[in-house]
């Protein structure tokens, strides 16, 4: 088997022990929100009556929330949380806030060729409707439009590159640049690159937390109800009454209408308890960096950074240049559970800092202050599903599989869509239509997902090569991704 960059330009073990020295198990995003921001809302106690429950507070629930005001200013709206609003992957990702509803071109084209150019459009409207968000609604999280670049890192991911281009060129598409070896190391100066395509437009970069944070505020100046520290226990939807009753320990909330924004947690749906599964990805940031050190790298366009690997890594600047660094080491636990015992991994931690220090060796004595992980709902076609349940009473989306900053936005529209039983072009979408394949239940899932991580990793060992599971797979339209 062939090695990767990470083998071959290793350093010094050292070097990563020092740099992992001082780091804390803290989400920086968290911490770094202002005083009080989260968290100190009161518990759900007593009986409420709505006309929109809103379960969850992370961005799907948030922009639930805020669109189902903005539509219907007059409506009242509550919104339950288990713990505290953006805990959870809405709190601690990377945020890349991508056009794609589709988790990227490609799965968009290989599931719903038909719909994708709506799906670009309606994508790209979404990611400038979150921009102007800022303005409008007067949040403030950090959004610049920086775009994505994607540099190769082995030989045979610059021909990928020049596909990747070629099909933006035959599209019209100006906005995406393909840079050569001498071009993309001095946008940013790793020496692992050997080619780079920027998309200019299909990408932002923002503050996760603040985001959350920001639209749990300007929910409430709307009027939306916010509980935190309440678990729904269940919803019931007793016969002839046309409501939903979302109850939790102590507290219950009468509407007619309830939307799930519940993500990888267990459903409160049976029917969608088996379609998604929690996969682990890990992350650190680093201490900011001095002039120095940021004028040694370059990036001075600050683009989003992911890499063209099945395994891949995600790295960006915050507004105060530090770098996050994450990905490569995608997770799966037995059982399908979320536990915050799997957010420790130091082996995982230790290669993602070897390999940042391949990707800037120039920065040897940089130490991460952070380090974290959290849990990417995974779905069979990596990308939303939608639905209603118990006659119509219920939206839900989940299974956004590693891309749900911007994607949450669209899938909130898409909930308060169906409920309001709208024919538009969203409601239209196969996507929306068609729920994906399930996974299937233990030990098959655990022997399938393994298989398939362990086969993608070969294929990064081996000029990309996908092998028969992985043929079979793509074939069958299954798979696993973070
Ligand atoms: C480490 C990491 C990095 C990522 N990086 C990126 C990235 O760069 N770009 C990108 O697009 N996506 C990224 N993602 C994915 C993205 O963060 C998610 O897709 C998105 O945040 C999902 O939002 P959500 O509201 O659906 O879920 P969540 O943020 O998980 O929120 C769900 C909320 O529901 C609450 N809840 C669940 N069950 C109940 C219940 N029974 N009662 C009450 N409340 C309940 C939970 O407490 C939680 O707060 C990343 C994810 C992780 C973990």
């Amino acid at each position: 088997m062939g090695t990767t960059v990470f083998e071959r330009r290793r350093p010094p073990a050292s070097v990563v022990e020092h740099a992992l020295k001082p780091t804390a198990q803290a989400v920086f995003w968290l911490e770094d929100l202002p005083e009080g921001a989260v968290g100190g809302r009161p518990k759900l106690m007593g009986a409420k009556v709505a006309d929109l429950v809103v379960v969850g507070g992370g961005y799907t629930g948030l922009w639930t929330a805020v669109l189902a005001k903005r539509r219907n200013p007059g409506a009242h709206v509550v919104l339950v949380e288990a713990k505290s609003v953006g805990w959870a992957a809405s709190g601690r990702n990377g945020g890349f806030c991508e056009a794609s509803l589709t988790h990227g071109h490609e799965n968009g084209m290989a599931r719903w060729p038909d719909d994708l150019p709506l799906l670009n459009r309606l994508g790209l409207g979404n990611l400038d409707a979150i921009e102007a968000s800022e303005a409008e609604l007067g949040m403030d999280f950090h959004f610049e439009r920086t775009g994505a670049l994607a540099p190769a890192i082995e030989e045979h991911q610059v021909e990928w590159l020049r596909e990747m281009h070629a099909d933006a060129v035959a599209e019209g598409d100006d906005s995406v640049v393909f840079l050569d070896e001498r071009e993309v190391q001095a946008s940013v100066a790793s020496p692992t690159y050997l080619a780079g395509v920027w998309e200019k437009r299909t990408n932002g970069m923002l503050h996760p937390a603040r985001l959350a944070s920001e639209l749990a505020r300007v929910a409430e100046e709307l009027g939306v109800e916010i509980f935190e520290h309440s678990p729904v226990k269940r919803i019931d939807t007793p016969g002839s009454t046309g409501a939903v009753s979302v109850i939790t320990e102590g507290g219950r909330v009468e509407a007619a209408h309830a939307v799930l924004g519940t993500n990888v947690f267990p459903s409160l749906l049976k029917r969608n308890r088996l379609m998604t599964v929690p996969v682990y990805d890990y992350v650190l940031m680093t201490e900011p960096l001095t002039e120095q050190q940021l004028d040694s790298i370059g990036w001075r366009d600050r683009q989003g950074i992911g890499d063209m690997a099945n395994q891949f890594h995600y790295y960006r600047l915050s507004k105060d240049n530090r770098i996050l660094f994450g990905g490569y080491d995608a997770i799966y636990h037995y059982g399908r559970r979320v536990r915050s015992g799997y957010e420790r991994r130091p082996e995982t931690w230790a290669k993602l800092a070897s390999h940042f220090f391949t990707t800037f060796p120039q920065l040897e004595g940089l130490q991460f202050s952070h380090q974290w992980a959290g849990a990417i709902d995974t779905s069979t076609q990596f990308t939303a599903f939608f639905g209603t349940a118990r006659d119509h009473r219920v939206a839900y989306a989940a299974g956004f599989t590693g891309l749900g900053v911007g994607s949450t936005r669209f899938a909130a529209e898409v909930m308060l869509d169906l409920l309001e039983r709208r024919d538009n072009e969203r409601t239209q979408l196969e996507m929306v239509r068609k729920r994906p394949l399930p996974f299937p239940p233990e030990p098959a899932a655990a022997i399938g997902i393994n298989a398939t991580r362990w086969s993608l990793d070969r294929a990064d060992h081996n000029g990309g090569r996908r092998n028969l599971l992985l043929k079979t797979l793509d074939a069958l339209g299954l798979g696993f991704d973070s």
